[in-house]
């Protein structure tokens, strides 16, 4: 569902209920500091709508989708990087904790592929 989810924290974030550290906003997307960062620059980029992942927010706004993709790179410019990597974890398993579609845009250090 697109509708804000009243427990979910990112819907929390994009409504200013919770603070974070906010980098830039647009029309479709909220971009903010992890709390836990992994690099240098650890900026997540989310919708505004609430969508569990990426794949589902792409099937059901695609405008937001794409907005939220080129927005990935404008903040990792703004931060002064031209490469940067993009993470989108996608089930448990896969890592994903917060079930609010979000982009990791991780730069400033090395970064090793394969991830671990
Ligand atoms: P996931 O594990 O779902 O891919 O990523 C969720 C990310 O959200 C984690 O990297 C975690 O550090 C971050 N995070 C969790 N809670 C908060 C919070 O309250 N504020 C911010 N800014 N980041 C958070
Ligand atoms: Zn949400």
């Amino acid at each position: 569902m697109s509708t804000p989810d009243p427990d979910c924290l990112f819907c929390k974030i994009v409504a200013g209920d919770i603070p974070a550290e906010i980098v830039a906003e647009t029309e479709h997307t909220v971009a903010f500091r992890d709390i836990n960062a992994q690099a240098p620059t650890h900026v997540l980029v989310i919708p505004r709508v609430h969508e569990p992942d990426v794949a589902s927010l792409a099937a059901a706004a695609p405008e937001a989708a794409a907005a939220l993709l080129v927005e990935t790179r404008r903040i990792a410019q703004l931060e002064g990087h031209e490469a940067y990597r993009l993470v989108f974890n996608t089930g448990a398993e896969a890592g994903q904790s917060v079930f609010h579609t979000h982009g990791h845009v991780l730069a400033g250090r090395d970064l090793t592929w394969p991830p671990g």
